[in-house]
């Protein structure tokens, strides 16, 4: 069967950011997906590349993933809007947490807004924030668009893609199917939440498990900006830039006390935009086997609370859907290499399309660095330095 030097299992955004790096390193790369398309968790997000809310530890990686983003979006024309996102406070101690930040971070990463400029910022002048944060190097991407025109861009580059296709095992540079064995001098897993399928021992060793959010798409109502990415306090709570303010604590004691509903489905409440309408979302369940039924008091309540944000009395529901991605107990990804031939890597929190670029870039160098120093067949795991695990979208 074919021989190439870089085996791709996954065409997430992971495995596609991997692809891209390794095609532009001349590498000949084959991608083989279990479906007959992207369907993962790379289409069912909100596309927002947070880079600016991830923890200080991890800004280089995040500042390379960026990069990346930028690099790919311009070589295959997908939309990518470098508008940032908006962050409204409703409450002091949002304002504490965004001004706390803003100071920690300067004015290249987080501008404080006027209660004016976040109303005009969100297309709602009703809307009674007492203030807000403009992140300028956020970026986004329409995540329907952006995984399939990635794809197709590299198969029209050449880069090999075998759909339909589930690989049942991979070792030593082969790469198992239910269509026969691929043989590569590197086989790279990237499989998502379904990890386990694979390499079990790896998912049980971080304790991985599956994270299900509950989303909607809305019509967007005209006054409302296109490039449009909002955040919100659930957000400064959750993600580990913020969260690491001294007035975060403050800020979850309010909003238990203010938001128990949106406190109970852990939910992480933003909104996007995309052509189709305004992404909305989302709370966090997780378990290792999701109940595949959408709770529909769930997605009332962050529509209930996205729009009364957004001033649209009677939202338009278009779609609801029930988002799934890797979680682990103890990292945010987790990268390994089971035998010299062999990398396994998978971003178990929410954070997989904002750090794909540079986890890609992470995955090659790693690679390229065993290779030069010919490890033991069982090395020992590459996973993130103790600085990298930090849980920035648990
Ligand atoms: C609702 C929701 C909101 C999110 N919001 C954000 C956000 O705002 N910002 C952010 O950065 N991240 C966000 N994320 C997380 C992000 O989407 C994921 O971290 C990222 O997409 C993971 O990419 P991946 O390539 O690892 O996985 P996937 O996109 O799931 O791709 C894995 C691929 O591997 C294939 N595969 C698996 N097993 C096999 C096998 N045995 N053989 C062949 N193929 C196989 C699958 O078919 C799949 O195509 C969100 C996720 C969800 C669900």
């Amino acid at each position: 069967m074919s021989k190439t030097d870089l085996i791709i299992v996954g065409s997430g955004i992971l495995g596609l950011a991997t692809a891209f790096r390794a095609h532009q390193q001349g590498r000949t790369v084959h991608v083989i997906d279990r479906s007959s398309r992207p369907v993962g968790s790379s289409i069912q997000n909100f596309g927002h590349a947070c880079f600016t809310g991830q923890a200080d530890e991890i800004q280089d990686l995040a500042m390379t993933s960026r990069a990346g983003w930028r690099e790919a979006a311009a070589a295959t024309g997908i939309w990518a809007a470098e508008t940032g996102s908006i962050v409204p406070a409703m409450t002091e101690p949002e304002l504490t947490v965004l001004q706390q930040f803003a100071d920690h971070r300067g004015a290249a990463q987080a501008t404080m807004l006027s209660a004016e400029e976040v109303a005009t910022s969100v297309g709602n002048p009703n809307l009674g924030a007492i203030g807000g944060a403009h992140l300028p190097l956020d970026m986004r991407v329409d995540p329907r668009e952006a995984v399939p025109a990635i794809a197709d861009w590299l198969a029209d580059q050449g880069v090999d893609f075998t759909w339909n296709t589930t690989v049942t095992e991979v070792a030593d540079g082969t790469a198992s199917t239910n269509r026969g064995d691929f043989h590569g001098e590197q086989v790279i897993v990237c499989p998502g939440y379904q990890l386990s399928s694979l390499f079990p021992d790896i998912a049980e060793a971080h304790g991985v498990r599956i994270c299900t959010l509950v989303m909607s798409l809305i019509e967007r109502p005209q006054r409302i900006p296109s490039g449009f990415a909002m955040l919100t306090g659930t957000s400064l709570a959750r993600y580990d830039g913020f969260a690491a303010m001294p007035g975060a604590s403050a800020l979850r004691e309010d909003l238990a006390r203010r938001e128990p509903d949106l406190v109970d489905v852990i939910a992480n409440l933003m909104v996007t935009d995309i052509p189709g309408g305004l992404l909305i979302g989302d709370s966090h369940a997780y378990t290792l086997s999701p109940e595949p039924f959408i709770d529909e008091r769930v997605g009332d309540l962050l529509l209930d609370r996205a729009t009364s944000i957004l001033g649209i009395d009677e939202p338009v529901v278009r779609q609801r859907w029930l988002g799934q991605y890797a979680d682990s107990t103890d990292t945010n990804f987790i990268l390994e290499r089971p035998d010299e031939r062999t990398t396994v890597a998978v971003v178990t929190s929410g954070i997989g399309m904002t750090l794909s670029f540079g986890i890609a870039d992470r995955i090659l160098g790693e690679e390229a660095a065993a290779a030069r120093t010919r490890p033991a067949p069982h090395s020992p795991p590459l996973t993130p330095t103790a600085d990298e695990v930090v849980m920035s979208d648990r």
